[in-house]
């Protein structure tokens, strides 16, 4: 039996730890191309079409795709850096920038958002507990309490404030540089962190102590991530829920284990099997997916993969497969007409 997916998003959901602390609904992101000078038609890049998911309180949710997938816009999309062209979210009950719901204002007090780029995340003409403390300040803290806030905070992500207070971006590392975007997203006392490929510029040492860092602050203090890694080694380490995304869309979500030992769509599988084996004998030298994802401004009707999947059907190039869950009873979700033939 195929069960169909048909989010919830009305308001009396609210209330308790059980209640998801973000819903996303048909988040919708076009944008427009530049034809050439003799063109008539108007053509779009369809960087998120029509994404819908949750995160339940105090869990990160791990979001990965190839470069392009549209994760990274959809973080935009969600902290409203970019607008949205059409779509809806619900923070922990209550409609975002909705009538009756919370003002963009609140809801971005709640969100704080850390990004790969540390140095051009910084202003550098401000020294770093100026940077931790400013937000406070402009949110009606008094100027010595945000300073005190500032050094407690520094202190906490493993700078000593007696040291580092005082200095500039340049003049730290780009570990202690990440170590700072995430004091400075903590004085916003947020509940909802999205870590934009946040470690991915840091070495493999740097990289564990910030991740170990991120449990810690997120155990500590209730918080809830986004997590967003092309690395799937992170990932796995991280989540708690993974989602994968293909050009503009979900393909499949689900718990980490379940997604890392049983995924259901073809592309999560070629994604999965292209991590690199600590084994030499489990190595493989062919590549477990071929070609480079379709063009994003003209995505094929029907499922998207269809051209890059070994198990393409008639069915396939015709019809858009919708997310439906894998069995009855369960936490994952797969848009794969493959899906649809097993349930039967
Ligand atoms: Fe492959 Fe068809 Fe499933 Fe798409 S819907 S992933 S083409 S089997």
């Amino acid at each position: 039996m195929m069960i169909q997916v048909t989010p919830n998003l009305q308001a009396e959901d609210r209330g308790g730890p059980a209640q998801p602390l973000l819903v996303v609904r048909n988040l919708k992101k076009y944008f427009p191309v530049r034809g050439n000078l003799f063109s008539k038609d108007k053509k779009f890049v369809h960087a998120v079409d029509n994404v819908s998911f949750s995160v339940a309180k105090g869990k990160t949710l791990g979001i990965v795709g190839e470069s392009g997938c549209g994760k990274s816009t959809t973080a935009k999309l969600i902290a409203r850096l970019i607008g949205l062209d059409s779509g809806k979210m619900v923070f922990d009950g209550d409609g975002v920038a909705e009538y009756g719901g919370i003002a963009l204002k609140e809801f971005r007090k709640n969100l704080q958002m850390v990004f790969q780029d540390s140095f051009a995340s910084l202003n550098p003409r401000l020294t770093i507990e100026q940077t931790i403390a400013y937000g406070p300040t402009v949110h009606g803290v008094s100027k010595s309490e945000a300073t005190h806030q500032a050094r407690t905070l520094l202190q906490r992500v493993g700078l000593a404030p007696e040291q580092f207070a005082s200095r500039y971006p340049y003049e730290l590392s780009g570990g202690q540089r990440q170590r700072v975007n995430i004091a400075r997203a903590l004085a916003y006392q947020p509940r909802l962190v999205i870590l934009d490929e946040a470690v991915a510029a840091l070495d493999k040492s740097l990289q564990a102590q910030v991740l170990n860092l991120l449990q810690e602050l997120k155990n500590e203090r209730q918080l809830t991530y986004l997590f967003i890694s092309h690395d799937l080694h992170v990932v796995h380490y991280m989540s708690d829920e993974v989602m994968v995304m293909y050009l503009g869309q979900v393909v499949e979500k689900g718990p980490v284990d379940r997604i890392f030992n049983h995924a259901a769509h073809p592309y999560t599988q070629a994604l999965l099997s292209a991590i690199p084996s600590m084994d030499p004998n489990q190595r493989t030298l062919k590549p477990p997916l071929d070609g480079d994802p379709p063009n994003p401004i003209n995505p094929p009707s029907g499922c998207r993969f269809q051209d890059r999947c070994l198990k393409v059907m008639n069915k396939c190039r015709a019809v858009s497969p919708s997310l439906t869950f894998v069995g009855l009873g369960s936490e994952h979700t797969v848009a794969c007409h493959l899906n649809e033939v097993t349930q039967l």
